[in-house]
């Protein structure tokens, strides 16, 4: 296990000691970034024991991570999803090379399961039998189903509108459901609330640093099963900041480990509709104003980021950028994303794939570059705005006939 030296407040810059501390800055209520002494870390921990581990899967970096590896864990395999060498596709948006890290192959169906893998180890570890989250959907369904896994129980708080499949894994796995009347900003307030009047474990990524720290696999991923050929971009949507945040820490971890030598520029990408992160990146400021959030994309659908620092930082630090895509756009890449590469991804997952073509257009991203985007969340878990994309045929009569007549 890594042990971590201070949280160190990304506003403020107050440490609040580790030890003691859980949570958001007691100076400010910012969030906090969970710092390591890496010479001391790097010098116990090297790219030859990492080699050396036979797991394919998060657990090959516990010791970069403030989980206890002796202490309760998940038996899901959460991690080392498949990276899908996309050729057509990468031809038709005018790439040298696109990979698509396949997050939808995680045990409850999006990338979330990386955050909760350390939300539950260390709730179990501090002998929390109640876990809590806000989340649009996938966050809560990942608690719910990892909490399931160890014999938690959680208490989910999600917006009344969030997609049917995502609330069915939530009923499914037990939790107990909070489905709220409003937006998932409001949703989110009222969880902090009631984490607080109860006394729960929190798992919101924004309030809570460790699980950034379960995020980052992603970036340490994908510096390892790349290596040499690193991509220019790594390319992710973005909702609250904390996934993008994450995985840029973990690419920048294997910089430091000297797995490879550089790190790869951040895509951010935003829906048109819920774009206040790409609105301060590109007025050059880190105040986000708080926004109406209207996007097909409900993974995304965040008009008051929780935690922008990280996430701007991580774009501008990388030499990145910031694009906005239309609701138009996210829906036609749910079928072009599938047909092209076979991975059929939810509506904020293949929000990135078309963040690569508006990218490319701008000029931000260009012919010759390799790009990688992560598919964050399975297709399956929003059936009806995928629906939105195709047509569906008329029912034929039973007949050879009326099937040669379709073919027609
Ligand atoms: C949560 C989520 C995102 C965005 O992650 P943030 O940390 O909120 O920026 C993107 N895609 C999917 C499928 C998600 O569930
Ligand atoms: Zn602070």
């Amino acid at each position: 296990m890594a042990v971590v030296s201070t949280l160190r407040c990304t506003r403020c810059g107050h440490e609040d000691d580790p030890q003691t501390h859980e949570h958001a800055c007691t100076a400010c209520g910012g969030v906090h970034d969970v710092i390591y002494d890496y010479e001391a870390l790097f010098a116990r921990f090297t790219v030859d024991d990492l080699r050396a581990d036979p797991r394919r899967d998060v657990r090959r970096y516990l010791p970069l991570m403030p989980v206890d590896p002796q202490g309760p864990l998940t038996p899901l395999t959460v991690g080392w999803t498949p990276l899908v060498n996309a050729r057509r596709l990468a031809k038709e948006l005018g790439v040298r090379q696109l990979w698509l890290k396949d997050d939808s192959r995680n045990p409850t169906g999006s990338f979330k399961d990386r955050a909760s893998f350390v939300g539950v180890a260390r709730a179990a570890a501090g002998r929390h039998t109640v876990v809590a989250a806000a989340s649009t959907g996938n966050a809560a369904t990942s608690l719910a189903g990892l909490a399931a896994s160890m014999g938690l129980v959680s208490h989910i708080f999600v917006p009344a509108t969030a997609p049917e499949a995502k609330v069915t894994q939530l009923l499914i796995y037990g939790a107990k459901v909070f489905l709220i009347d409003a937006d998932y900003d409001t949703t989110y307030d009222i969880c902090q609330q009631a984490v607080a009047r109860f006394g729960w474990y929190d798992r919101s990524a924004a309030v809570n640093p460790y699980l950034v720290e379960g995020k980052k696999t992603c970036g340490l991923e994908i510096a390892e099963q790349l290596q040499d050929d690193l991509p220019d971009w790594v390319v992710m949507s973005v909702g609250d900041g904390c996934s993008l945040a994450g995985t840029y820490k973990g690419l920048a971890e294997m910089k430091r480990m000297g797995l490879v030598d550089r790190v790869p520029r951040m895509l951010a990408v935003q829906a048109e509709g819920a774009a206040p992160l790409t609105a301060a990146f590109k007025a050059g400021t880190e105040d986000v104003a708080r926004i109406e959030a209207r996007t097909c994309a409900d993974s995304i659908n965040v008009g008051m980021p929780r935690n922008p620092l990280k996430a701007l930082r991580a774009v501008r630090d990388s030499g990145g950028a910031f694009v906005n895509v239309s609701d138009e756009a996210i829906l036609d890449f749910i079928p072009r994303t599938a047909r092209g590469s076979g991975v059929f991804g939810e509506p904020a997952a293949v929000t990135a794939v078309a963040g690569i073509e508006a990218a490319r257009q701008q000029g931000v991203i260009g012919p010759g570059e390799s790009v990688l985007a992560v598919i964050s969340g399975s297709g399956l878990k929003d059936v009806k705005n995928a629906m939105r994309a195709v047509t569906r045929p008329a029912a034929l009569a039973p007949s050879l006939d009326a099937v040669a007549a379709a073919l027609a």
